[in-house]
């Protein structure tokens, strides 16, 4: 049995890359230790950590929230967010909460876009579980303004009442559900974050109009599964700057890694795993 454990609890889907990239980087460390996946339900969360209390455990869709409410303390990161993907054992006993999926956005913003949201107008297409994280991120990352945009208006309307509670001094838009008006906020845009589920697999409907994209914008596409997504390729093609999600993958992984051990994880390794099956 290696000395020390680590898991992914959740959905199978959600989290099925990240066993992968956390034994690359085991190995490239010369650690002994071992991360596996837990198809876990709610009502078994607690009763399924005490095997990992030599590691560390993530937790995903749909326990986030879960997490949340079975922490003893809470970080910073994982108050902002309401939910909690990083649990660590703590060493006088008790369970403290994280949240990596803002740091692991931002550090791959500025590592492959060179940018932070910081000053700029900032449209997030897509308002589920990942618009929400990446919404909160930006505007509380300094963003001039954020604007909104979702299929389900509903959903928007309640991030954008979030947005007012958790960052007061940043505007937001709300981009009523049309391919025409999604277009035009796109355009108005310089970093674009593409947090729908669109793209991951072939034959997706392409939401946006040709004239969305143009020379100067970032684009960011929360899609990993996928070098270059249709959004990507779109913008690509009208000149924007563009990336997918693998690197954001990376580096909330990598973060969990630190809080969890106090180490660096090795990034090459985590990529090379993720991109070879090395
Ligand atoms: P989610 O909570 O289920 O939200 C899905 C989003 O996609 C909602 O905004 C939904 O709009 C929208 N959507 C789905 N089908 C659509 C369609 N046909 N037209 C327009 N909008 C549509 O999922 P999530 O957790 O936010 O994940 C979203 C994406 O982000 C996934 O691809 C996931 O893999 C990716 N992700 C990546 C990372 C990373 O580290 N790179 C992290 C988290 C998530 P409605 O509200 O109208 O349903």
């Amino acid at each position: 049995m290696p000395e020390r454990r680590f898991a992914v609890f959740g959905h199978p889907v959600a989290h099925s890359l990240s066993p992968a990239m956390h034994n690359a980087n085991f190995r490239a460390l010369g650690l002994d230790a071992v991360y596996e996946r837990r198809d876990v339900v709610e009502a078994d969360l607690a009763a399924n950590l005490g095997d990992f209390r030599s590691g560390g455990v993530n937790c995903t869709i749909p326990l986030k929230r879960a997490a949340y409410d079975i922490c003893d303390r809470l970080d910073e990161s994982a108050r902002r967010f309401g939910v909690v993907n990083t649990l660590r054992f703590d060493a006088g006993g008790g369970l403290t909460g994280f949240n990596t999926d803002g740091i692991g956005f931002l550090r791959d913003l500025e590592e492959s876009l060179g940018c932070s949201p910081a000053g700029r107008s900032v449209l997030v297409f897509g308002c589920g579980g990942a618009g929400r994280a990446i919404a909160i991120t930006c505007a509380c990352a300094g963003a001039r303004v954020v604007a909104l945009a979702n299929r389900t208006p509903e959903r928007m309307t309640a991030l954008a009442a979030e947005l007012a509670d958790r960052a007061p001094g940043v505007p937001v838009r709300q981009t009523s559900g049309d391919a025409q008006a999604w277009t035009a906020a796109c355009r108005d845009a310089d970093l674009v974050v593409q947090c729908t589920s669109l793209g991951l697999h072939d034959g997706d409907p392409f939401p946006l109009g040709a004239d969305a994209f143009h020379r100067g914008q970032k684009v960011y596409d929360l899609v990993y599964t996928t070098p270059v997504t249709p959004i990507m390729r779109a913008a690509q093609a009208a000149g924007a700057a563009t990336q997918n999600g693998l690197g954001m993958l990376i580096h909330q992984g990598a973060a969990s890694f630190t809080i969890w051990t106090g180490l660096q994880a090795d990034l090459a390794a985590m990529r090379a795993a993720l991109t070879t099956g090395r």
